[in-house]
């Protein structure tokens, strides 16, 4: 959507000065596009008239009455009461406006007025108080369908109505930007940008409000699954021109300490498929937190550097990024040079570090995302695998084009189960698979909710598990105690904590904490020499500690349902028994919603669906945290069938090749919209 003078702040209309300004800049409203795109909520149809007869009391309508009569009084003091009698032809009523002296002069007797209101009976007698009128001469078709804005405090239904009502010619303008296959498409013709805006916020009927809503629906889809498309064309299926060795199924079974299940088999094999081809790997792995997801990593790097070529492995946190460098280390450390790329790792070898990455010494790289975006250039690198990475968007895949200087297989591994319609709006057709299936021997996590003062009972098992050799996380949601939230934090655990547990070597661990600090915390918890560690969400996700059997959350109604599963998901890695308890005292609805769902069941998908039930269908399912930006207008879950038409519109653009006209302006759009 574009024009130029859309972009100009909103202080260049009539009637909006810098107060007013303030408060539209509160609701993110700040140039003319935000406000021609400032949707009403909802709207009230004001278009049929009743009759003052047939109400009963409370009823609220629209009413055309002559006035018959105008009567100011003062009462009390300087209070003003101003009582106008009216009358609809079926029956009379009293217009009732207290303390707005100014609207005696508004209306004259003899003359008719529009009425909107509440109908208050009293026996015989209707009263309106406060009710909203026009002038039948001024306003011949009355209010008709009035749209209901989105307000902030200080600003008034009024005022957004004005000030969209001043900002209308401008939405006249709007250049269209949708190209004409989507017009020839649909059965009805769609409506055009500018005649779908005025629509929108001054509806002249149902039908043309109706067919206004579908092309701003669709357009916000088609965008969307344009630009998502376009990426996968250029960086999905650039060909390429690395060519790997071929692996077989029982060379890299003897890689592993234990048996890979037959999700594990699969996956393996069809990211070997997709290596094998001439065009770039473009694959989402998805897999439920302990389905063995790293493992399917490694033999992605197997393959890549057996070949001889660089594989990068890309880690959220420092912790991870760590974690998988010892893993890597054990299982792959026999057969390639492997290296990690920390903070403190690149600032003391820095120099050797480097050259060995840009000669190739080392094969397997190992480190966070901003590392490896920033600090170095590779001799040969052909894959990219990033763990743990919610988002497949854009940049990232951008991020892997340019370090290759070549086009590069890409392998996303995500524990986040997304719903069924998130993904098909989010990956269009990009390759996807999924681990259904834990390792042989995993049993559910049993998971219990606990009130903060029935805690005792739950330390008294910690202690009975601990005594057998296993460990446990404590998760709290702050790190300091502090004056304005009544929560636990990490500090404050540790010293109510420490008596009972100070004989299993309690230690904190928390995003302050130098990364040097962090990863000797961690050292001592995996040697088991910790066998407790009370820590922020910088556990939450990847960390593979298999001797862990028990997680206790605090304020577990601090947590969203995905969140609550990933730290469930540190625990109940291996055959051991393991153990999660949701601490809270909340009475919150949703609260209570997502601790029984925990309790209720281990599955991530089931958990994901839950998340969007409870979350109810009007708000976007974490959109965000996938990397897309939200809709104004469309949802996924109510608007899907105009999303299925918006995508196969934007697939048949796509084969006409018409999309070269576009591609600039979608260049500026995916900037905005989906950076990383
Ligand atoms: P995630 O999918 O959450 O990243 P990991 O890859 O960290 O899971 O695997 C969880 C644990 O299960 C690790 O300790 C790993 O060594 C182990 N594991 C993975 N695959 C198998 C398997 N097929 N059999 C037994 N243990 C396995
Ligand atoms: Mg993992």
């Amino acid at each position: 959507m574009q024009a130029a003078n859309w972009q100009e702040p909103l202080t260049s209309l009539k009637g909006i000065g810098p107060q007013k300004y303030k408060r539209f800049q509160n609701m993110g409203v700040k140039v003319i596009a935000d406000l021609i795109t400032h949707y009403p909520l909802r709207y009230e149809d004001r278009s049929e008239r009743r009759y003052l007869a047939g109400t009963t009391d409370g009823d609220k309508g629209l009413f055309q009455a002559l006035v018959l009569s105008v009567n100011s009084s003062r009462i009390k003091g300087s209070q003003t009461m101003i009582k106008i009698q009216v009358d609809d032809g079926t029956h009379q009523a009293t217009l009732v406006f207290m303390n707005v002296p100014f609207i005696a002069q508004q209306f004259s007797r003899g003359k008719t007025y529009w009425i909107y209101g509440s109908v208050q009976k009293k026996g015989r007698s209707i009263s309106l108080f406060h009710p909203e009128f026009r002038d039948l001469e001024q306003y011949p078709l009355g209010f008709g369908i009035v749209p209901i804005y989105p307000l902030t405090d200080g600003l008034s239904q009024g005022e957004v109505s004005k000030a969209i009502a001043a900002s209308r010619p401008l939405m006249a303008e709007g250049t269209e930007t949708l190209p004409s296959i989507c017009f020839s498409s649909g059965e009805k013709p769609m409506m055009n940008l500018a005649q779908a805006l005025q629509m929108i916020h001054f509806p002249k009927s149902l039908d043309a409000l109706k067919a206004a809503r579908y092309r701003i629906i669709y357009e916000e889809f088609f965008h969307l699954q344009m630009a998502l498309m376009l990426i996968k064309e250029k960086v999905g299926h650039l060909p390429k021109r690395q060519v790997y060795q071929s692996v077989q199924e029982e060379e890299v079974a003897k890689l592993f300490p234990f048996i890979l299940t037959d999700a594990q088999n699969h996956v393996i094999r069809s990211i070997y498929d997709d290596m094998d081809r001439e065009t770039c790997m473009n694959r989402l792995l998805q897999g439920d937190v302990g389905s063995g997801k790293t493992a399917v990593a490694m033999a992605a790097a197997y393959k890549c550097a057996i070949s001889g070529y660089q594989v990068a492995i890309l880690a959220p946190t420092e912790i991870l990024a760590k974690q998988h460098a010892i893993n890597f280390e054990k299982i792959l450390g026999q057969y390639f040079e492997i290296v990690l790329l920390t903070g403190s790792s690149l600032a003391k070898d820095k120099k050797n570090l480097r050259e060995s990455i840009e000669n190739g010494k080392s094969q397997i790289i190992i480190g966070t995302h901003a590392l490896i975006q920033e600090a170095v250039t590779f001799k040969s690198l052909k894959l990219v695998v990033t763990d743990e990475q919610h988002r497949f968007g854009v940049g990232q895949r951008q991020l892997a084009a340019d370090k290759g200087g070549e086009p590069l297989d890409v392998l996303v591994m995500s524990a986040t189960p997304i719903p069924r319609t998130l993904s098909l709006i989010l990956y269009g057709d990009v390759e996807m698979s999924i681990i259904d299936q834990s390792p042989v021997g995993r049993k559910p996590i049993e998971t219990f909710a606990v009130k903060t003062n029935k805690t005792g009972k739950m330390i008294a098992f910690i202690k009975e598990r601990l005594a057998l050799g296993e460990q446990a996380y404590i998760v709290a949601p702050l790190i300091e105690t502090s004056e304005n939230l009544d929560l636990q934090s990490v500090e404050a655990l540790f010293e109510s904590l420490t008596p009972h547990f100070e004989d299993h070597g309690l230690e904190v661990l928390h995003g302050q904490l130098k990364p040097k600090e962090k990863d000797a915390v961690m050292t001592r918890f995996k040697s088991g020499e910790t066998k407790v560690i009370i820590a922020t969400t910088v556990i939450e996700v990847g960390v593979d500690v298999g001797n862990a059997t028990i997680m206790v959350i605090m304020h577990a109604e601090r947590f969203g349902l995905a969140q609550l599963h990933q730290l469930r998901g540190r625990v109940g890695r291996s055959d051991l028994q393991s153990y999660c308890f949701l601490v809270s005292d909340s009475n919150g609805e949703i609260a209570k919603k997502r601790i029984e769902c925990m309790v209720s069941t281990n599955d991530g998908f089931e958990i994901a669906n839950k998340d969007l039930e409870i979350r109810g269908p009007g708000e976007l399912i974490g959109l965000r945290q996938h990397g897309v930006p939200e809709f104004k207008m469309a949802d996924l879950v109510k608007h899907s069938r105009i999303l299925a038409t918006a995508q196969a519109d934007a697939k048949a653009l796509i084969k006409l090749g018409g999309e070269s006209m576009l591609t600039s302006d979608y260049g500026i759009w995916l900037s905005r919209h989906l950076t990383l």
